[in-house]
């Protein structure tokens, strides 16, 4: 029977339950809380998470996968204390975050070099825990799949085919970035189904996004209240379009949503977060818009609770199992 690691160790594909397959607790610059502590205000950001999390148990959500990776401020022990004071099941990971830069250390190191750091975290725990991770992160954004950005795919590809440890990509639909990822990872013999191309839906170009799905991944319709990049109601009729398609077992339902840290958002200052809600570009986004807004619209464009487990319970057991 395939099993999947999560932050309180080892289970069984089917204690997976309902699965939220992309969403950051914890997502924070670690360069700057590093030597700039006095920025972060960490009991804070953990109740806002303890919040979060007791919020999508609510909803009946078993687990959830949270891809924050090298640079994203992966702390898998914050991480633990989380599952172990809620009981949700949290799926961590390995990979690195970056659309561009890189580190010396990694820049003046080969593919494999990488590679070994991955399957460090896979196999043997992460940040010197014995908790392991589940699969593998990289990214792809506005600057392509560069020089650099081909690199850590190909690392992560090599690990995973060395592992069995599926990949989740972040990727960047308007910048044509998905086709290219897959492109490497077959070429370094990951098999289809074990990679997911985060972010797809993004976009409602059903021509690229069936391009995707014909190389047999899975899709990420993943970041529902980011309206900034594409509205509820245009990533619902993709989702919809793509159901009656027959591509159920090819998606991912989720919010990609990141729990603001002291000041704002990691990315963004608190007037800047402001401005974004009452701008629209995300006035909805939560950890459970999901369950209130999306999929009662979602079943009433059609979608059958049959869909919807596939999506969120069978999906994730199928990508994740190992
Ligand atoms: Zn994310």
């Amino acid at each position: 029977m395939p099993a999947v690691e999560t932050v309180a160790g080892r289970i069984d594909v089917e204690e997976l339950g309902l699965t939220l397959i992309h969403e950051h607790f914890f997502s924070s610059d670690e360069a700057v809380t590093v030597q700039w502590p006095h920025v972060r205000q960490h009991e804070q950001e953990y109740s806002l998470a303890l919040e979060s999390a007791e919020a999508v148990k609510g909803h009946g959500v078993n687990t959830v996968v949270e891809p924050t990776a090298m640079l994203l401020g992966r702390d898998v022990r914050t991480s633990q204390r989380l599952a172990s004071d809620t009981g949700l099941q949290i799926v961590a990971c390995t990979g690195i975050y970056t659309y561009d830069h890189l580190p010396q250390f990694l820049l003046n190191r080969s593919e494999d070099f990488i590679a070994d750091l991955f399957v460090h975290d896979i196999e043997q725990g992460i940040q010197g825990t014995d908790v392991k991770a589940a699969l593998i992160k990289c990214a792809a954004d506005e600057p392509g799949v560069n020089e650099r950005i081909e690199k850590v795919h190909r690392a992560v590809a090599r690990a995973s085919a060395r592992t069995g440890a599926p990949i989740m990509a972040h990727s960047r639909p308007a910048s044509n970035t998905g086709p290219r990822q897959v492109g490497v990872f077959l070429e370094e013999g990951v098999a289809p189904e074990k990679i997911q191309i985060a972010h797809t839906g993004d976009t409602d170009d059903l021509d690229y996004i069936e391009r995707l799905l014909e190389a047999g991944v899975y899709i990420g319709m993943d970041r529902y209240g980011i309206d900034l990049f594409l509205p509820t109601d245009r990533r619902n009729a993709t989702v919809t379009e793509l159901l009656s398609r027959g591509y159920a077992e090819r998606m991912f339902l989720s919010q990609d949503f990141d729990i603001p840290i002291a000041n704002g958002l990691d990315w963004y200052p608190p007037e800047m977060v402001e401005q974004m809600q009452a701008s629209g570009a995300a006035p909805d986004w939560s950890m459970t818009m999901l369950f209130e807004q999306v999929i009662p619209t979602l079943k009433e464009q059609g979608m059958t609770d049959e869909q919807l487990d596939t999506m969120m319970v069978q999906n994730p057991k199928r990508w994740l199992g190992v």
